[in-house]
């Protein structure tokens, strides 16, 4: 939690459940990303948090944007982005929102398939493309299964195809998985880059750019690698497979560059047992799955929880939201601990809430309103 935070939090005791998070902090993110990677254009991934105060730092810091809709494409405009620096990454668009987007001036779109090649051709005629192939998402905590992206040999002719249709062919991208804890996942993935680049020489297309996604974690209950470590590896792959002629790199982190610079403020509703003897009580909180911490979903994002008793004596919890749903379990089985004081009525916090929350939450499920957000 960031001093800024803490004092906002001790200070104007804000209503829970809310989010706090410091603007200061993403720009502070975004330094240390640019420092690990000099060479790679930031192109933020909206969707991990599209609040204004966050969009218009990051305009101001010089950052690019990766759109996933034409409202996410607004949202940038509206916080001052150019749109040549808004790059419409989702490989499932609507025709309209295609065109609707080129209107707005966006000059690069991303596809996996060739129906969709064919609408952007369409409805953004001339516009610089890249293909997203499928890569291993080995080492993610959240990862991407196979929605997005394609087979090479299929981008291969999908990429030749683009240049048919008078788009311009400009690069390749991937996503090796959100909260991705190994390096070498972007070193597979650069390598298979490569093998492409090579190729589509070969039939005469000369790609200029490879977008290496997001997938740079967090730090949450467990320690990861450093924003250094993934910078060093990606160069490393990238000079090992290009040489003296790197093309123009693409990084879309999300996660990384707001995650850590939030945290969600919450009141312990209840704690209980399910009989006398269990050792194991239940704590309910007044935010849960569907109050945005949808990433619980199999436990698989683990968020790192505060409480005004820490230090005391604990013993083993299971950890629930407020709503009538038994979905709405966050934490059964990745054996957290709480103290035994804990008591209803407490303010806890979660730490490193400021990606992937806000816009999780659902619309008032049991008459629960969506999650406050402060920006400090
Ligand atoms: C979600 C997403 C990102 C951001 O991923 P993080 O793991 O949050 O860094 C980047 N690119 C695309 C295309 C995405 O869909």
């Amino acid at each position: 939690m960031t001093p800024k935070v803490a004092q906002f939090l001790r200070e104007c005791a804000p209503a829970t459940p809310c989010l706090v998070l410091d603007v200061d902090r993403v720009a502070e993110n975004y330094a240390r990303l640019r420092a690990a990677l000099p060479l790679a254009r930031i192109y933020y991934a909206v969707k991990a948090n599209p609040a204004a105060p966050i969009l218009a730092r990051l305009t101001a810091l010089g950052s690019a944007f990766d759109a996933a809709s034409f409202e996410e494409v607004e949202a940038c405009l509206a916080a001052g982005a150019r749109p040549d620096s808004i790059s419409y990454g989702n490989t499932v668009k609507k025709a309209s929102a295609i065109a609707a987007a080129h209107r707005a001036g966006v000059t690069m779109f991303a596809f996996d398939s060739e129906p969709e090649l064919l609408k952007i051709a369409k409805h953004a005629p001339g516009a610089r493309v890249y293909c997203r192939i499928l890569v291993e998402n080995k080492g993610a905590e959240w990862p991407l299964s196979r929605k997005f992206g394609c087979e090479l040999d299929m981008a291969r002719e999908l990429m030749v195809k683009a240049g048919e249709l008078g788009l311009d062919p400009y690069g390749i991208s991937f996503h090796v998985g959100s909260q991705q804890t190994s390096t070498a996942a972007y070193e597979g993935a650069i390598a298979r880059v490569a093998m492409l680049f090579t190729d589509l020489k070969e039939a005469g297309v000369k790609l200029r750019m490879v977008n290496l996604g997001g997938g740079y974690p967090v730090r949450y209950r467990q320690e990861v690698p450093g924003i250094d470590d993934f910078g060093a590896a990606i160069m490393g792959a990238m000079t090992q497979h290009f040489g003296n002629d790197l093309p123009e790199m693409v990084i879309e982190p999300g996660r990384f560059l707001v995650g850590d610079a939030g945290v969600v403020s919450s009141e312990v509703v209840l704690v209980s047992r399910k009989g006398k003897d269990d050792p194991v009580r239940w704590v309910y909180l007044d935010i849960g799955r569907f109050g945005g911490l949808a990433e619980t979903e199999g436990e698989a994002i683990r968020y790192a929880i505060r409480t005004p008793h820490d230090g005391g004596a604990d013993g083993p919890v299971t950890i629930a939201g407020p709503t009538c749903d038994s979905a709405d379990t966050l934490y059964e089985k990745s054996n957290y601990r709480l103290p035994l004081a804990l008591r209803d009525g407490d303010r806890v916090e979660l730490l490193a809430t400021g990606a992937y929350v806000t816009t999780y939450a659902s619309q008032g499920f049991n008459g629960f309103q969506p999650l406050a957000e402060h920006y400090i």
